[in-house]
């Protein structure tokens, strides 16, 4: 990755600021908009999630309508970092292969939808009930699980013993 997980984040939280994004769930698709991309859906193929388009200066975002809510939001997110990282370098669509960009959008998407500071607030007020903060945040239990271990709120083996319950 060219930029740090540190610096992603940072960049994430600065635009929740910016928007006034105080409590959960974030709404993806208001920041989009207030950025002036315009979101689309789409019904396409089920291996496609989503694009960001450039077309003479104006920006979109194609998201699949197949997928389910939580995927959309995520994607969406996803395309918003590329936006916010690589707009100026769109070329990362076709031939580039710089396969970080894309990790790096992963770890920006993950902080917008799931920002650290209000995943710990909430935790704390919910007992690390990670189905009830999936919920909450709007995001998948799988994708909340990853954020919980990644700030330390629960640890690998808490999350094994967690589904071992179920
Ligand atoms: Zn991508």
């Amino acid at each position: 990755m060219l930029y740090t997980h540190w610096y992603l984040r940072k960049q994430a939280d600065e635009l929740l600021e910016k928007f006034k994004v105080e409590g959960p769930p974030v709404d993806v698709k208001m920041i989009a908009e207030k950025l002036g991309i315009e979101v689309v859906e789409l019904t396409l193929p089920t291996w496609f999630f989503g694009t960001l388009l450039d077309i003479k200066g104006s920006f979109y975002i194609v998201v699949n309508r197949l997928m389910p809510e939580t995927r959309k939001k995520f994607t969406l997110a996803h395309e918003i970092a590329h936006y916010s990282l690589h707009g100026d370098k769109l070329c990362y669509m076709k031939n580039c292969k710089r396969d970080y960009f894309h990790r790096e959008a992963d770890a920006f998407a993950a902080e917008l939808c799931m920002p650290s500071e209000m995943v710990k607030k909430e935790a704390r007020n919910w007992f690390n009930d990670y189905k009830f903060l999936a919920k909450i945040f709007d995001v998948s239990e799988v994708a909340m699980v990853r954020k919980m271990q990644e700030i330390g709120l629960i640890k690998g083996t808490d999350y094994t013993w967690v589904f071992a319950q179920k």
